[in-house]
């Protein structure tokens, strides 16, 4: 298993729903957690070359699986720089809203309804992008607040994508 990157059909498509978290899940969120791990707080399925709509984040406090969200309300927006582990060396601010309500399956398979705040509501909408083909830099308005590292694998990628997206607006 491998991170896929930016220009990989995959990150474009949209994921398919769980229909049953199974340990295999589980088994499957922790192989993503060590890719997840060194550099990112954030690894959708997609990511991972799998068009299945989950998600794994840690925001500090544990490892959390999230299958099937939908976001069912929002408040408030936050400005934030941002990255992606299928766009490194890339980051920008990006708005978010400030707080969600989120439907999803958790690492049992229980449906829960809950409220997210802060950073872990950051990740969330960001993963939860992932899961329809969306990627965080679609959400940029202007391209000169892009920071991108000497060296980024995905430069010249990221600027065709830019670049068709302001050739459509
Ligand atoms: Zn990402």
């Amino acid at each position: 298993m491998k991170i896929v990157l930016i220009g990989s059909p995959v990150l474009r498509k949209k994921a398919k729903p769980i229909r049953k978290v199974t340990s295999d899940f589980v088994d499957l969120a922790a192989s993503m957690e060590a890719l997840m791990k060194p550099n990112g707080v954030g690894l959708a399925g997609p990511q991972v070359g799998l068009e299945l709509a989950f998600f794994i984040y840690d925001v500090g406090d544990g490892l959390r699986l999230v299958a099937n969200p939908q976001i069912l309300d929002h408040k408030g927006t936050v400005t934030n720089e941002e990255g992606c582990l299928s766009i490194p060396g890339i980051w920008a601010p990006i708005e978010r809203a400030e707080q969600i309500t989120l439907s999803y399956l958790d690492r049992s398979g229980k449906r829960r309804i809950r409220e997210f705040s802060g950073l872990e509501a950051r990740v969330i909408q960001h993963e939860t992008d992932h899961l329809q083909g969306r990627l965080f830099i679609d959400h940029i308005t202007d391209p000169s607040t892009i920071t991108v590292e000497e060296g980024s694998p995905v430069a010249e990628i990221l600027a065709q994508t830019i670049e068709a997206r302001a050739a459509t607006l």
